[in-house]
């Protein structure tokens, strides 16, 4: 028989599938040697009040055992004689559009500017070593994409509930734990990762796709209003080749590159709306007492701890982004001169920091104002060009980057001290490994921004007990929050508007923000992708 409970549990009773089995008996009547399994199917903390419950949903298998996969599997086929199908991009996007392509008979073949996802590991450990950033490989690029090195959080707002189930069970399939099918906050972790996104790199080559790593698209094939396919360069050896076919198009927010070729082409494209700001880095243990209610912090049961927080200041939302409790902060910038942090933490969120982005919404209709006039680039302080807040960045960027002395040691002050307006005589321990430099944010950041964040953490603080602290340290500049670029395409077919052929995919192209998303978002184009094909 099989029977399933809605359970609210202390933390201790829900720590194992044995004291959930006692719990059963004790409270439910069960014969626990008669209760062979139990499976969590949904889980979820509930911290609002002093004691600390964990929400279950179980399934116990009395007197059988399960039968039944604990994930839903995708059959993919042989491909190897099927038309094929331009993948630009191996990130999350690229990945799913690829295995997509390969259920619905067509053939992906990834085009990929940076390294397999072992590779790439050796250039990000070289940032702090070097306080230089490889412009091919990074945080940013390479195999697995933006999301390889990352927290692997993997909730996220879509309502698709069937697309997000989807995505879960394709990585459940390679290698991620089922737990991220129970969990209301489910994430993997950069220790993880890789090898889940090495295992689905193997799929696309068993089904007889292909994979070409550190070849950089430099153009799309252009044949009057279709793209033919793509023009590339290898970096490791020079050579130039051409790859035909529809082009999916999911290179990451990321690629300035590939936003000033397709402006250069005026390929339609708009400029889009982000949010900047800092990382917050707190000590963990601070945290977890915080949202925990409890001097000892999380205990020997619980999770470290998470927060979200959000506000509305001065007509612009101010909100906690990308929160990596037990984490590290990391250099994600994809070139020279630039500062950009981010975040990640390992599968045990284990380490002594908790982080997140701390940042202010920014419409181009802002950019006008915040672009400073003598960087010399004038008709970046127009909404109507898509690059405008792309430049917005880049001067951001740069400005972090010269107050950070010129290598990727960012510029940080404590985060009372950035409220009040002083500058901070030290900073506190971080997990920023190439290091801090004090420095008055609340001096050379956008104005626009610093009162935004200023007043966000003044109600932040006043929500949360002890969250607004010196203890805490900002870490400049959060910038790669999404795409500062939308490349428009039709609703219905996934089409760029003017151009047949090119499927503008994923986060890149505005479609998208985290994981998740760009994996739905990449499944969607390989589906109008293969409609296409089918009525040439
Ligand atoms: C440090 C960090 C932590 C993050 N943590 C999370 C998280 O925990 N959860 C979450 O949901 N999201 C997270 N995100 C965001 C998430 O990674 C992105 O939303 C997601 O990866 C977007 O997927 P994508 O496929 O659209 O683009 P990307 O992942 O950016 O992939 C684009 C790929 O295209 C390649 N490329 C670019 N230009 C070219 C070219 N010209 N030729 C060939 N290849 C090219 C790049 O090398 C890259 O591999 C994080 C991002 C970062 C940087």
């Amino acid at each position: 028989m099989i029977h399933e409970y809605q359970l609210r549990l202390l933390p201790v009773q829900a720590s194992s599938e044995q004291n959930i089995i006692s719990y059963l008996a004790q409270e439910e009547g069960l014969d626990a040697r008669t209760v062979n399994s139990v499976r969590v199917l949904k889980r979820s903390i509930d911290a609002r009040q002093r004691t600390i419950y964990v929400n279950l949903k179980v399934r116990a298998y009395i007197n059988e055992l399960p039968q039944d996969d604990e994930f839903v599997h995708t059959e993919y086929q042989d491909v190897s004689d099927r038309p094929r199908v331009i993948v630009v991009g191996e990130g999350p996007g690229g990945l799913f559009a690829s295995l997509r392509l390969i259920e619905l008979g067509f053939r992906p073949v990834v085009i990929e500017r940076g390294k397999d996802v072992r590779e790439r590991k050796k250039d990000m450990a070289g940032i702090t070593k070097t306080q230089q950033v490889d412009p091919e490989s990074n945080y940013c690029f390479g195999e697995g994409g933006a999301g390889a090195y990352s927290d692997g959080k993997l909730y996220t707002r879509s309502k698709k509930r069937g697309s997000v189930e989807k995505i879960l069970n394709v990585f459940c399939q390679h290698g991620a734990s089922t737990g991220i099918l129970a969990d209301a906050h489910p994430h993997i972790g950069t220790d993880k990762l890789p090898r889940v996104i090495e295992n689905m790199r193997n799929t696309i080559l068993k089904c007889g796709g292909e994979v070409h790593f550190q070849t950089k698209m430099t153009a799309l094939m252009l044949d009057h209003e279709r793209v033919a396919g793509v023009e590339t360069v290898n970096l490791a050896t020079g050579a130039e080749e051409h790859f035909r076919g529809p082009v999916i198009l999911a290179t990451g927010h990321s690629a300035r590159d590939v936003y000033r070729y397709l402006h250069a082409e005026q390929i339609e494209m708009e400029a889009k709306g982000i949010a900047v700001g800092v990382r917050l880095e707190h000590p963990a243990q601070l945290i977890d007492q915080i949202q925990y209610h409890n001097k000892n912090g999380k205990g020997k049961y619980l999770p470290t701890a998470e927060y979200s927080f959000v506000t509305q200041v001065g007509g612009r939302g101010v909100y906690s982004f990308c929160m990596c409790p037990g984490g590290f902060v990391i250099p994600a910038a994809t070139g020279p001169q630039q500062i950009v942090v981010n975040g990640m933490s390992p599968a045990n969120r284990g380490t002594r920091w908790s982080n997140s982005g701390m940042v202010v919404e920014v419409h181009p209709d802002d950019v006008a104002a915040l672009l400073k006039p003598e960087n010399g680039e004038s008709e970046g302080a127009d909404a109507a060009d898509p690059l405008c807040v792309m430049r917005f960045q880049e001067t951001l960027e740069r400005d972090c980057w010269q107050q950070g002395n010129r290598k990727q040691t960012a510029p940080a002050q404590r985060m009372a001290d950035f409220v009040n307006r002083k500058l901070s005589y030290d900073l506190p321990p971080s997990s920023y490994a190439p290091g801090l430099i004090s420095s008055p944010l609340h001096f050379w950041m956008p104005a626009f921004v610093v009162s935004r964040l200023q007043e966000g953490f003044k109600v932040f603080g006043r929500n949360a007990h002890g969250f607004l602290t010196n203890e805490a340290v900002l870490i400049a500049t959060e910038t790669r929050t999404s795409s500062p670029v939308r490349i428009l395409r039709d609703r219905e077919t996934l089409q760029h508007v003017r151009l047949e052929g090119l499927f503008p995919c994923g986060e890149g192209a505005g479609y998208a923000g985290g994981i998740v998303s760009a994996g739905i978002d990449g499944e969607r184009c390989a589906e109008m992708c293969a409609e296409y094909m089918k009525r040439l």
